[in-house]
């Protein structure tokens, strides 16, 4: 069996029929010695008892159901949101590659340049949709398979291996063990910085964090007034100055009230003007001096914000961010808007960072952390 078929099982078999089993499965052990005591008993008697008897474990127990029946449906919750968000990429490129393996039914030279073209235009990336070809062509003629149809499974799986191959991409935030997490984000105007931190510091709190935004865009004008208005509508920390302040003592003075106030966790909205790197390098530079002073090695991540719907502009984006600092994952946002969302694999390829967080929508609860087999599941479910 194929990568995507155990993925799609995972997700497909109903997974409040997976955690019922589970629950039978704990109730059944608490009732193990009442079942082997009744088996004289008449049959019915004592399915009405086992019935009241687990009723009654189930009262005894709220706890433990109530967390089963939470993790149960954050799964399930999450599993739709993938789906949902990438309905427009599914209908986008997906469904193209459907069409083509419809058209041709056997595997043949068009057959590739088509899939190609089908893989670049959904922002794969040149380099790795040719990689991706090359092994697809060696694969084909090694397994002697001669059908599209046979081949439709592999190539979701081999578009899985590109993202997990090599290295093993971690989604963890790296928690500061001593004093207050520092989380930096950057990125160009637009991409989604200030949602982003709402939304994760939204989840955050969820989390039982208590969670402070420090609004260090001082460039735009009102920029740190959307930063407040989220932390006013979430119900978390706020700080932050208005237009022209200096950005590395908006994170001073941020920072000094983390550490006060007894904070987990402090989320940093920064200008990212790329059209000048130099100032930029040492905006962040200076930023980044003024955490290490409070947090050794400065922040414990600094995110890059990239919009999905800018394709490969985002790819170079990231690469020239990654010179002028040291990036540690990627939020990609706007998902839900774009039908290619292939881009998660060229960042991988072509960036060679991790995508942490994806946006697939402008609510405070559209921020996901990013998991490959809810992706391709949420892209290929119809494909087979
Ligand atoms: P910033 O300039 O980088 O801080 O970007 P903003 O946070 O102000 O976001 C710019 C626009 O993108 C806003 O209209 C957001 O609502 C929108 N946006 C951000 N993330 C998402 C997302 O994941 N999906 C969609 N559809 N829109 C988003
Ligand atoms: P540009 O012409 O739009 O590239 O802007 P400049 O680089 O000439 O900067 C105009 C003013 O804004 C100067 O006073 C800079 O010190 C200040 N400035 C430039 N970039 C930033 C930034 O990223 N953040 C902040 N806070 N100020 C900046
Ligand atoms: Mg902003």
């Amino acid at each position: 069996m194929g990568l995507f078929s155990k993925i799609k099982e995972m997700f497909k078999k109903d997974s409040e029929e997976v955690v019922l089993e589970e629950d039978n499965e704990s109730l059944e052990e608490t009732l193990e010695d009442n079942e082997t005591l009744e088996v004289e008993e008449v049959e019915e008697e004592h399915k009405k008892e086992v019935v009241l008897e687990k009723e009654k474990v189930k009262k005894e127990n709220p706890k433990i159901i109530k967390k089963e029946d939470k993790e149960k449906t954050t799964l399930e919750k999450e599993v739709k949101r993938y789906e949902k968000g990438l309905s427009k990429s599914r209908e986008g490129f997906v469904s193209k590659l459907v069409s083509l393996t419809n058209r041709y039914s056997k595997v043949n030279d068009e057959f590739f340049d088509e899939l190609e073209e089908i893989l670049i235009m959904a922002d794969i990336g040149v380099n790795t949709v040719m990689s991706f070809i090359d092994r697809l062509r060696k694969r084909v003629s090694k397994e002697g398979i001669t059908d599209t149809s046979e081949l439709k499974e592999i190539i979701v799986d081999e578009l899985f291996i590109i993202y997990v191959n090599d290295q093993v991409l971690s989604s963890k935030i790296n928690y500061n063990t001593n004093g207050p997490t520092v989380i930096l984000f950057v990125g160009v105007n637009g991409v989604g910085k200030t949602t982003t931190i709402g939304k994760l510091a939204y989840k955050m709190k969820n989390e039982g964090k208590k969670v402070l935004l420090v609004g260090a865009d001082t460039f735009r004008a009102g920029a740190y007034l959307q930063l407040k208005e989220w932390a006013e509508k979430i119900d978390v920390g706020f700080y932050g100055k208005e237009e022209g302040s200096d950005p590395a003592s908006v994170v001073f003075d941020g920072l000094k009230k983390a550490k006060d106030d007894e904070y987990d966790v402090v989320l940093i909205d920064t200008a990212g003007r790329l059209q000048n790197k130099v100032n930029l390098m040492k905006e962040l530079e200076k930023i980044n001096k003024v955490i290490d002073g409070f947090i050794e090695g400065g922040a414990n991540e600094t995110l890059l914000i990239l919009d999905a719907t800018t394709g490969q502009n985002g790819i170079s984006q990231a690469k020239a961010f990654k010179e002028i600092t040291n990036i540690t994952g990627i939020v990609l946002t706007k998902l839900d808007g774009t039908a290619k969302g292939g881009i998660v694999l060229a960042i991988k390829e072509e960036v060679g960072l991790p995508v942490k967080y994806i946006g697939l929508g402008e609510g405070k609860d559209d921020l996901s952390v990013f998991d490959i087999e809810k992706y391709i599941y949420g892209l290929f479910k119809d494909m087979m």
